[in-house]
C-alpha cells in the first residue's frame, strides 16, 4: 500500500478520501487554492500543499501544479476525486511520467469514453443499444434536417465532447433545428474547443438509471447495481437513490450485464459508472434501456451505492490502484435496504437557484440512526465564488424506501446552516411530493411538478416555529448565563437568515 497520497481536489470529496486514506493508513495530503486556504480538508489532512491563485485554471485545472505537488510532497499515488481533472488524459499521462499512480482508469478507458460520439460506436459493437441517432458526425444543417426526418421529431442535438449537463439541445421541428444547429455548434466550439455535433432521438419523460462497477488489475469485473437519478435540473443530478424504485432483480441483471460489456469494451479498471437513459414510457417490459455514458471516475452520488452494498468505493479505488484485488466477487455483493442522496448546496431554491456564497455563521449537522453527512464545510467557512457551491451530501439509508424518505425528511429538519441560503427547502418539498413517494420518477420531474422557483415556503411551519421558540429561550438564558459571550449570541442571531425561517415573530 501507498505510504502517502495526493488528493487533486477540494471540498466534500477531498475530505471523503482524506478518510479513505486514513482507514487505509495512507498519509492524506491536499492541494489548495488560495479560496481554499481555511477548508476542512486543509485542516483535516496531513499536509496541506497550496497551489495558487483562486480561480480553477489556476489551481485545480493546472497539471503542471498538481504533478509538482505530488513530487514535492513524495506522494506515491494521486487521486484526482471528480471534476476538475478526472477524466482528463493528460493527468493521467503526467502521472505516468512523474512515476505517480493515478487512482482511476487507464488514459486509454478515459479517451474512448470521454467523446460521446466515439462511446456510442464502442458501446454499439459490444452489443449494447445505444439512444437511436446519428454514427457519425453531422456536419451540415442540410444532414441534421435529413437524420432528424429518419430519427423522427423531437431530437435532442448534443456536442459529442459536451459535459455536466451542457452542449445539448432539444429540438422539436424542422424550424427549430435550424436555428438550433449553429447555435449548438457555437457553443460546443467555445465551451469545449470542439464543434462536432450529432443527434439522439429525444425521449420524452425518461428515468436516468446508471450502474457502478469495479474492476481491478487482475481481470476482475464487477457491477454493485444500480442508481436512479431522474430528479435532475437542467440535466443535472439533484438527488439520488440507491436501488432505483423501478428496477426488478430481472432489470438489475440486464444493466449489470450491459454496464460490465461496457466496461469489458475498454478494459476498463477502478471505480466508473455507466450510465443509462430508461424509456419507463415505453408500454414495453421490461422497459427498453439506452446506453448513455460512461463515468470513468467516482461519482457524486456514489454514498449511496456505499450504504446499500455496504462497500467503501473511494478504499476500493486506492486498493485496486496499489495493485491489489478485488476484496470481493460478484456472486459476494448483496443490497441491503435503500439511501437516497440530497445534493446540499449554498443556492437559494425559492430564487431560481441562485448562487448563495458567504460564510457559514452557524452550522448544526444532522447524525443518528441511517444518517451520513458527507460535508466539505465547517462553522465559519467562507463558500467561494469561484467553484460549486455544494456544501455536502446529506445520505439516509433504511430498511426499505420509505424508511429511508422518513429518516431523510428527520434529518433535512435537523440540518440547519446560518449565512447562507440553501437547498433543504427544495428537497423538503420533493420528498413530500406525492409522486415521489410513490416512486413515479422522470427527468422532468421537477419542472412539471412545480418544484422550482417561488413555489417553495420552507417546510410546514413547524420548523420556523421551533427555531423562534429556540431563539427565544436562548435570548433569555444567554442575558443571564455566566459563561455568555457577545459572539455565540450573534451567531443564534444569524438564524434570522436560516432559509426555512420566514420570521422570528413566531406563529
Ligand atoms: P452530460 O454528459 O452533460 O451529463 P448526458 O448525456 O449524461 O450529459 O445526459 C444528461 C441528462 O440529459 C440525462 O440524464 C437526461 O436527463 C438528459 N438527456 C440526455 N440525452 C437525452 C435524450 N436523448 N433524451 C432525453 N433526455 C436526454
Amino acid at each position: 500500500m501507498f505510504k502517502k497520497l495526493l488528493i487533486a481536489n477540494r471540498g466534500e470529496i477531498a475530505v471523503r478520501i482524506i478518510r479513505a486514506c486514513r482507514d487505509l493508513g495512507v498519509s492524506p495530503v491536499v492541494v489548495y487554492s488560495e479560496a481554499d486556504r481555511y477548508s476542512l480538508a486543509v485542516q483535516l489532512a496531513d499536509q496541506a500543499h497550496p497551489i495558487g491563485g483562486s480561480t480553477a485554471s489556476e489551481s485545480y485545472l493546472s497539471v503542471d501544479k498538481i504533478i509538482d505537488a505530488a513530487l514535492a510532497t513524495g506522494c506515491e499515488a494521486l487521486h484526482p476525486g471528480y471534476g476538475f481533472l478526472a477524466e482528463d488524459e493528460s493527468l493521467v499521462n503526467a502521472c505516468t511520467d512523474a512515476g505517480v499512480v493515478f487512482v482511476g482508469p487507464s488514459a486509454a478507458s478515459i479517451e474512448s469514453m470521454g467523446d460521446k460520439l466515439r462511446s456510442r460506436s464502442l458501446v454499439a459493437a459490444a452489443g449494447v443499444p445505444v439512444v437511436p441517432g446519428t454514427e457519425n458526425p453531422v456536419a451540415t444543417l442540410e444532414e441534421a434536417a435529413e437524420s432528424s426526418r429518419e430519427i423522427g421529431y423531437p431530437i435532442m442535438l448534443k456536442a459529442s465532447a459536451g459535459g455536466g449537463g451542457k452542449g445539448m439541445r432539444l429540438v422539436r421541428n424542422e424550424d427549430q433545428l435550424r436555428s438550433a444547429f449553429q447555435m449548438t455548434r457555437g457553443e460546443a466550439k467555445a465551451a469545449f474547443s470542439d464543434s462536432t455535433v450529432y443527434l439522439e432521438k429525444y425521449l420524452e419523460r425518461p428515468r436516468h438509471i446508471e450502474v457502478q462497477v469495479l474492476g481491478d488489475r487482475h481481470g476482475n469485473l464487477i457491477h454493485l447495481g444500480e442508481r436512479e437519478c431522474s430528479i435532475q435540473r437542467r440535466h443535472q443530478k439533484l438527488l439520488e437513490e440507491c436501488p432505483s424504485p423501478f428496477v426488478g432483480p430481472e432489470m438489475r441483471r440486464d444493466l449489470g450485464e450491459a454496464a460490465l460489456a461496457v466496461a469489458r469494451a475498454v478494459d476498463y479498471t477502478n471505480a466508473g459508472t455507466v450510465e443509462f437513459l430508461v424509456d419507463a414510457a415505453s408500454s414495453a417490459r421490461p422497459a427498453p434501456f439506452y446506453f448513455l455514458e460512461m463515468n470513468t471516475r467516482l461519482q457524486v452520488e456514489h454514498p449511496v451505492t456505499e450504504m446499500v452494498t455496504g462497500l467503501d468505493l473511494a478504499r476500493e479505488q486506492i486498493r485496486i490502484a496499489a495493485g491489489e484485488k478485488l476484496s470481493l466477487s460478484q456472486d459476494d455483493v448483496t443490497w441491503r435496504g435503500a439511501a437516497i442522496e440530497c445534493r446540499i448546496y449554498a443556492e437559494d431554491s425559492a430564487n431560481n437557484f441562485y448562487p448563495s456564497p458567504g460564510g457559514i455563521t452557524l452550522l448544526s449537522e444532522p447524525s443518528g440512526p441511517g444518517i451520513r453527512n458527507d460535508s466539505g464545510v465547517c462553522e465559519g467557512y467562507e463558500i467561494p465564488l469561484e467553484y460549486d457551491p455544494l456544501i455536502s451530501k446529506l445520505v439516509a439509508h433504511g430498511r426499505d424506501r420509505a424508511e429511508a424518505i422518513q429518516r431523510m425528511r428527520r434529518a433535512l429538519d435537523e440540518y440547519k446552516v446560518a449565512g447562507v441560503r440553501t437547498t433543504i427547502p427544495f428537497f423538503h418539498a420533493v420528498l413530500g411530493h406525492e409522486r415521489f413517494l410513490g416512486g413515479d420518477l422522470h427527468t422532468h420531474f421537477i419542472d412539471e411538478h412545480g418544484l422550482l422557483s417561488g413555489t417553495l415556503q420552507g417546510s410546514d411551519g413547524r420548523l420556523p416555529r421551533m427555531m423562534a421558540a429556540l431563539y427565544h429561550y436562548l435570548e433569555a438564558r444567554e442575558g443571564s448565563s455566566p459563561d455568555s459571550t457577545p459572539g455565540r449570541r450573534s451567531r443564534w442571531k444569524d438564524y434570522n437568515r436560516f432559509p426555512n425561517l420566514d420570521s422570528l415573530e413566531g406563529p
